[in-house]
Order: C-alpha cells, then sequence, then structure tokens
C-alpha cells in the first residue's frame, strides 16, 4: 500500500509519501521537510501564530513535491494520514483539515496519526523490529521511555516531571548565548569541551523509577555560567560537555533499568530498542544508547537522523501500519492539542506510568 503522510503538528512542514509491502516492509518513495526554524529563530522558540500561517502558506507546495517526487497521483494512494495531535492547534488544524480535503476528493479513507505513536513505529520503517520493544522517545516537547506493545498499544514506563531534555538542551543554549535550535550548537560546542571542569547534577539518578527531571540541571547551568561570567568560548564550551556529560549519565542508567525491566517482563525474548526524536541525533547520546544496549544484549536500532526529527515519512509509516490492520478514521476527526499516547491503549495494556 502507498500513504501519503502530513505533519504540521510544530515547526516543520512536512509530506512524504511512503510504500509498505505485504510483509511489512518500508520504503520511503519520498520525504520531503520544510523547516521553518529560520521564521522562529529570532524570538528563541516557536510562536505559534507564525508556524500556523508559515504551514497554510507551504504545504500545498510540500505535499505537490511529495507526490511528484514519489512519481504517484492520489489515485494511486490506499490512504492519506495527517497528524491530528498532540502539537499546537492551528499547525494541527492546517494539515488535518488539508488530509480530509484530499480524502473526501479522492474517496480515500484517512489516518488521523498519533505525533508520538509515530515516532514510536518509525524504527519499524526502517528495520525489522518486531513488538514488543523498548522505545525512548527524546524531542523538543517529550522525553519517554514506551513500551511498544503492538500499533495502538503504548504503555509509559517513564517521562520527565518537568523540562523535556530538547528543551533543557534549548534552554541551555539561550542561556549560554549559543543559537536556536541548541541542541545542535550544544553538542558542537561540548566537543572542544572539558566535562569535568563544572560538576553538574544528575537529577533523579538513584532513585528507582524511570522517570526524568532536567530543570534543575538548567538552573545549574545558569549558576555555573553566572560564577564565570563573561563566558569566553571556553567557558561555553566546557559548561556544554558538563551539561551533556550529566545527560549522558542519565540516560545511561535510566534506560539500563528501562531495559532490565523489559528482560524481566519478557523473559527470552528479544530485546528490540531504538530511539527517535531530534535529541536522539545527538552523538554523544547515541554512543551511550549503543553502549547500554550491548550491555544488556539488546539490539539497538539508530534512526538516521532526518528520520529522528519531525518528517512526514513517520505520519504516513503510522498511517499504513494501522490501514494495514483495516483501521481509519471519520472525516470529523477533531484535532487533539493534548493527546496522552497510552490513553488510545486498550484496558488490557496496563496503567502505564
Ligand atoms: P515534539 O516534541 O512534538 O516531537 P519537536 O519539534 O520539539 O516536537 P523534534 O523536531 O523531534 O521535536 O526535535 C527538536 C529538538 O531536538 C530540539 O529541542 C533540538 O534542540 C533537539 N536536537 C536536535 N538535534 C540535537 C542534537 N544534536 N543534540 C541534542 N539535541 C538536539
Ligand atoms: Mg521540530
Ligand atoms: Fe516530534
Amino acid at each position: 500500500m502507498i500513504v501519503l503522510g502530513i505533519e504540521t503538528s510544530c515547526d516543520e512542514t512536512a509530506a512524504a509519501v511512503v510504500h509498505r509491502d505485504a510483509e511489512g516492509r518500508g520504503t520511503i518513495l519520498s520525504d520531503v521537510v520544510w523547516s521553518q526554524i529560520e521564521a522562529h529563530a529570532a524570538f528563541g522558540g516557536v510562536v505559534p501564530e507564525i508556524a500556523a500561517r508559515a504551514h497554510v502558506e507551504a504545504l500545498d507546495r510540500i505535499i505537490g513535491t511529495a507526490m511528484a517526487e514519489a512519481g504517484v497521483g492520489f489515485r494511486d494512494l490506499s490512504g492519506i494520514a495527517a497528524t491530528a495531535g498532540p502539537g499546537l492547534v492551528g499547525g494541527l488544524l492546517v494539515g488535518l483539515t488539508t488530509a480530509k480535503a484530499i480524502a473526501a476528493a479522492s474517496g480515500k479513507p484517512l489516518l488521523a496519526v498519533n505525533h508520538l505513536a509515530a515516532h514510536a513505529l518509525t524504527p519499524r520503517l526502517v528495520g525489522e523490529l518486531a513488538f514488543p520493544y523498548l522505545m525512548f522517545l527524546v524531542s523538543g516537547g517529550h522525553t519517554q521511555i514506551l513500551l511498544v506493545r503492538d500499533v495502538g498499544h503504548y504503555e509509559r514506563w517513564g517521562t520527565t516531571i518537568d523540562d523535556a531534555l530538547g528543551e533543557a538542551f534549548d534552554k541551555t543554549a539561550k542561556l549560554l548565548g549559543l543559537a536556536y535550535p541548541g541542541g545542535p550548537e550544544v553538542e558542537k560546542a561540548a566537543r572542544q569541551g572539558d566535562a569535568k571542569r563544572f560538576d553538574l547534577p544528575r537529577p533523579l539518578i538513584d532513585r528507582p523509577s524511570l522517570d526524568f527531571s532536567f530543570a534543575g540541571l538548567k538552573t545549574a547551568v545558569r549558576l555555573a555560567a553566572k560564577g564565570v561570567a563573561p563566558l569566553t568560548d571556553q567557558d561555553v564550551a566546557d559548561i556544554c560537555a558538563a551539561f551533556q556529560g550529566a545527560v549522558a549519565d542519565v540516560v545511561r542508567k535510566k534506560l539500563t533499568a528501562a531495559l532490565k525491566r523489559f528482560s524481566e517482563e519478557f523473559p527470552g525474548w528479544p530485546i528490540g530498542f531504538a530511539a527517535a526524536g531530534g535529541v536522539a541525533s545527538n552523538g554523544v547520546l547515541r554512543a551511550v544508547l549503543t553502549e547500554v544496549a550491548e550491555a544488556a544484549g539488546a539490539r539497538f536500532l539508530a534512526l538516521p537522523p532526518k528520520l529522528c526529527t519531525d518528517n512526514g515519512a513517520m505520519i504516513a509509516w503510522a498511517g499504513a501500519e494501522r490501514l494495514s490492520r483495516g483501521e481509519s478514521d471519520s472525516l470529523d476527526f477533531a484535532a487533539r492539542a493534548r493527546w496522552p499516547l497510552d490513553e488510545s491503549a486498550s484496558p488490557m495494556v496496563g496503567s502505564g506510568r
């Protein structure tokens, strides 16, 4: 089956066409992402009004390009998928309404996709990964350890109790005078830094829960910066290295515990493990995830960076996974700014945490 996917939940206007064969293998036929980063950079973050307008202006063209690059027409599609939440409601409305219009005009089914579910299912688009598997979802808005039981069945094992990790990277960058988005800037600066010069906290590292907290780390960064101001490039590099080192320690500890829990709940089962979200493109974190997976006898499926950040292929793929199970949504499906992943799970899946 061939599915068009539309993503407009935040600051990327994206559309992609994905093919899923009868065996469940995926192929990306096109994947067009137009980032609005420049439109928001001056504000140091995403401005919802600007984002919604930019989606309106760009989406038709992006979809046209995605269809042309894939070499398909609307009649070739098996379904049209769009992010219906969670995200900024103005952007969601633009993408979902466009998808509904295409679905109505072409008579093809609509798939209203949960953005987080799409991140969680993306590893199956690029590699062989059987359910259940463990997913580390780390982006600007989310930091979650998920058990992916099946399409539509997600159990949250851990989450952040305050800031998302990407947000912590972005705020750290802002405090240090680095550009937005901060993640890649912090990673770059950290390469020249000495991680030992500043001693930053490792929040919640000794707690048994799989939850994270990054607000305190950000405050510690602010105090460290204040202590040595005015900042030289070396100060910035050292603080970035210390920040990334602290984050790496926390991630190592929590994901090791999560992999252990997985092996206890599914004894003898091969441990599949993947990560997605913009922060999962961080080289230091990828090395940590590879290391903990190896130690646990798990296989870490690393996504290419382009599939870590928001994109249309993941939405198309999530739509294809659902469509292949006979699912689709009605044309009056409403966009949802908030849409927790485990809410859509069936009661047998458990409470989630
Ligand atoms: P959502 O949380 O809804 O999925 P988002 O747009 O915030 O949305 P992504 O586009 O997946 O999420 O990721 C963006 C985040 O990833 C930003 O916070 C950015 O700083 C961070 N990021 C990107 N590259 C890196 C990197 N190399 N190291 C650390 N963080 C990074
Ligand atoms: Mg984004
Ligand atoms: Fe995302």
